[in-house]
């Protein structure tokens, strides 16, 4: 699914142009007039970015924005005001919007934008890759960390995508050729004496007891201890 925009511009041209090129881009684009209808929208919890024009004809966009900010802390919000309004970008950032554009701009600013934006939203949420926990192991691939009770490991990257293997399965067997093949990206079985140099490393750093179990000859299992 595609992240959703709101566009929130009382003017028919620039709304319909904004929303045009947002959807040709594959976002899931939604527009409204007016402020009041914004703030219902917002409700919408698929709802990633706002494009909210600070001029509207009910409720004054800085307020919007605020009200909006209140209701969704993540979402984000880039206000579009004219040229002649630049301390209303100040007030806007102020009232949380996260970017502003100043009118006229180039849609391809726009759109430059709205992909870092909706990237950062990306790169932190939560359920693109939750941390993976076994007894008292925790691994967060998504910010490739892990930690045996509360001390972080410091481990080498190599190690974390082991780990990481290994805690994902845990309680049941990884094969050695599927080590390889993910951890490694090779199926060739040759030698296997870094992976079995990286168990090694890996099992003095996680420490006592014992997590990692040795089936020889066919892989390993992590045991939640
Ligand atoms: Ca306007």
């Amino acid at each position: 699914m595609a992240p959703s925009i709101l566009v929130v511009e009382d003017d028919e041209a620039i709304a319909s142009g904004l929303a045009r090129v947002l959807d040709a881009q594959g976002y899931v684009v939604a527009r409204v007039g007016r402020g009041r209808a914004a703030l219902e929208s917002a409700a919408d919890p698929g709802l990633a970015l706002v494009v909210l024009d600070l001029g509207l004809p009910d409720i004054d966009g800085i307020d919007v924005c605020r009200r909006l900010r209140a209701a969704r802390p993540e979402l984000r919000i880039l206000i579009l005001t004219a040229r002649d309004e630049e301390l209303d970008v100040v007030a806007g950032l102020d009232a949380g919007a996260d970017d502003y554009l100043v009118k006229p701009f180039r849609l391809s600013e726009l759109l430059a934008r709205v992909r870092a934006h909706l990237r950062s939203v990306t790169a932190v949420e939560p359920e693109e890759h939750p941390p993976l926990r076994a007894g008292d192991v925790v691994v967060d691939r998504g910010a490739r960390r892990a930690w045996r009770r509360d001390d972080e490991l410091a481990l080498r990257p190599k190690e974390f995508d082991l780990l990481a293997l290994l805690v994902a399965h845990s309680g049941r067997v990884v094969t050695r050729e599927r080590i390889m093949g993910e951890v490694w990206d090779t199926d060739w079985m040759g030698s296997t004496k870094t992976l079995d140099t990286h168990v090694l490393t890996l099992r003095q750093k996680l420490g006592p007891p014992e997590p990692i179990t040795t089936l020889r000859g066919v892989g390993y299992r992590f045991d939640a201890p």
